[in-house]
């Protein structure tokens, strides 16, 4: 699995400051896609333990308010082991900084079972439709996406939203 690059500092992707990492791969090929240069898995660099350690150690700092995972798609069946890997240790080291994600699947239709969720305190999911654009709208690029509290989500057995 290979990564796009990590911010040390990102105020764009979530509350707060946070460290981000965008990896590398999507299949999904949305027309007008934000982030073109992380369709192919092929692409980057490398992304393993020594990676999973930097971004914990970025993450100390106690003006850091938890990590940013975008893509690419951090849920391709690809990626998701070491995106699992990375949540579970961060949350490990930091019950309380939060994790936010971006992916392209569904919650309800294919993330929901997976065990990289309950690592995970917010998750925007789906995919990026340019029809439905909206740049007013908060943590996402179009109108079907949805930003999701996942803790609540899973507590309550349906898709609990933390912002319209
Ligand atoms: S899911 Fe995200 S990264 Fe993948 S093509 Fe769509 S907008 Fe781009």
């Amino acid at each position: 699995m290979n990564y796009n690059k990590i911010r040390k500092m990102d105020i764009s992707n979530g509350p707060g400051v946070r460290v981000s990492v965008f990896f590398q791969g999507c299949a999904f090929h949305c027309k007008n896609c934000f982030n073109k240069e992380t369709w192919d898995f092929e692409a980057g660099n490398s992304f393993g333990d020594e990676q999973i350690e930097e971004i914990i150690k970025l993450a100390e700092p106690g003006h850091i308010s938890g990590l940013s995972i975008l893509g690419g798609e951090p849920m391709h069946p690809k990626n998701i082991e070491n995106t699992t890997k990375l949540v579970k240790r961060f949350k490990k080291s930091y019950p309380n900084k939060t994790i936010w994600a971006w992916s392209g699947f569904l919650f309800d239709d294919y993330l929901k079972d997976k065990e990289v969720v309950n690592y995970l305190d917010v998750l925007v999911d789906g995919q990026f439709v340019d029809e439905l654009r909206d740049p007013r709208l908060k943590w996402r690029g179009s109108a079907n996406q949805r930003v999701i509290n996942v803790p609540e989500s899973l507590k309550k057995k349906e898709i609990i939203l933390y912002c319209d």
